[in-house]
């Protein structure tokens, strides 16, 4: 890379930020800074999004009520915390592509899962298989593991791996279909992601969903980099349930309430659950029977009041969200990694491969970075990006996970990746 190089992408990173119709959200989140007082380019909104300006004050908002109504602040304020989650479930309704019906804000990630298992993984003799991605997120694997020693079964012949058969590690769609198909019969529960966590590749959830249907097989996906990265239609999916956190690119702190989607299909009182009050039949509910009714739709799976605390930097977060929309942030995100991923397959080919899909359609806006060479270059790499004030995450033993997020990522922050690790690779070349 030349510097009039440099100094021509500088100018159109420049350009195409001052024309982006979505710039100004940035200003609404808390950029951290690095030792010199300057900002840093943050890239790790999928691990755990910025804090958005508006959360301070809805914490201190739900604090003040707490000093002033104490037990009325249940029923009065501005925010009442009797149907709290009730304030966020249009919103998750609108990023998830649900019916308000169909979404909860609840517990956090992997007990969702636990608790969606429990209703919809109904192993038989026949029938117990959970059809799983060999490189799923560890806790996915341990739910499922315990899930299916939990009914008596053992993983070693109950859960089915599916393993990346592209060459950057993704799975084709060929292969989940034949999977499915080769397997079905014996498949109980079919668990896969939205978006991949390490190759960033974005699943057909419609398609996935048709094919384990087709197999008699019930089918849950896990959202954890899919909501809010990308656009998604839970409801036409036709998916049994689906379960996120909040914490990545929902923006609302660490260990935020996490979500859950149950398709309406399922907005029965007699499915099986493991219960609690705040999922009684909310009309009853103080009648304080001794009899569990639960109420219709996602809502009859919450356990628990919910924790206030928690759910207004969420209530906070999902109001960005809804003024920027899903799908001028996806326009953005889509533009916005495209030029990224060019700037590294024309200046940094040599360094990096991006094993992330290449279509737009097959990934959100992370891409994984392969290091080329040893494994201690890579850590180099990475340190050196650290030093930089350029936060990424690594992955052992080779991947760099870079994720530009359209609501505070620019092409400046991206230029000043690529030039951070031109200027490491330099002296090597
Ligand atoms: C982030 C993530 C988790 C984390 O689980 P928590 O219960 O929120 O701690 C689980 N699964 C996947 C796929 C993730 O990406």
């Amino acid at each position: 890379m030349t510097p009039s190089d440099l100094a021509a992408l500088e100018q159109q990173a420049i350009a195409l930020d001052a024309a982006d119709p979505l710039a100004s959200f940035r200003d609404e989140f808390l950029i951290p800074r690095q030792g010199d007082g300057s900002e840093q380019a943050y890239f790790c909104g999928n691990s755990l999004g910025l804090q958005p300006r508006a959360v301070r004050q809805a914490l201190l908002d739900e604090l003040d009520e707490w000093r002033d109504l104490a037990v009325e602040g249940h029923f009065r304020g501005k925010h009442p915390w009797m149907p709290y989650h009730a304030f966020v479930r249009d919103d998750l309704a609108a990023i998830t592509g649900a019916l308000p019906s169909e979404v909860v804000a609840m517990n956090s990630l992997t007990a969702n899962l636990h608790l969606m298992m429990v209703s919809f993984y109904r192993p038989t003799s026949e029938r117990h298989a959970i059809l799983i991605e060999k490189s799923a997120f560890p806790s996915d694997h341990y739910a499922v593991d315990s899930q299916i020693r939990f009914h008596g079964f053992d993983p070693a012949t109950s859960k089915i791996e599916l393993d990346g058969d592209e060459s950057g590690g993704a799975i084709s769609q060929d292969a989940i279909l034949r999977a499915i198909e080769e397997h079905g019969s014996r498949i109980a529960l079919v668990l896969l992601p939205g978006v991949q966590y390490l190759s960033g590749q974005a699943f057909d959830l419609f398609a996935i969903t048709q094919a384990a249907h087709a197999r008699g097989c019930r089918v849950g996906f896990d959202l954890a980099h899919a909501v809010g990265n990308l656009p998604l239609a839970l409801h036409d999916s036709g998916c049994d349930f689906a379960v996120w956190c909040s914490y990545k690119y929902l923006n609302s702190g660490p260990g935020a309430v996490a979500g859950c989607f149950v398709h309406e299909r399922h907005a029965r009182s007699d499915l099986p659950r493991f219960a609690g009050w705040w999922g009684h039949d909310q009309s009853t509910r103080f009648e304080m029977g001794p009899r569990f009714h639960a109420t219709p739709g996602a809502d009859g799976w919450q356990l628990s009041n919910p924790p206030i605390l928690a759910l207004a930097p969420l209530r906070a977060s999902l109001e960005v969200f809804r003024r920027a929309g899903m799908t001028a942030l996806r326009e953005k995100s889509i533009a916005l990694t495209g030029w990224f991923e060019t700037l590294i397959h024309r200046h940094l080919a040599k360094v990096l491969d991006i094993t992330t899909p290449r279509e737009t359609e097959r990934r959100g806006c992370q891409l994984s970075l392969r290091v080329r060479g040893p494994r201690e270059a890579g850590r180099s790499l990475y340190d050196h990006l650290h030093a930089s004030g350029i936060v990424v995450d690594w992955r052992e033993p080779d991947v760099i996970r870079a994720a530009p997020t359209p609501l505070y990522n620019r092409r400046i922050d991206c230029l000043r990746f690529v030039r951070a690790v031109a200027d490491w690779s330099a002296p090597r070349a």
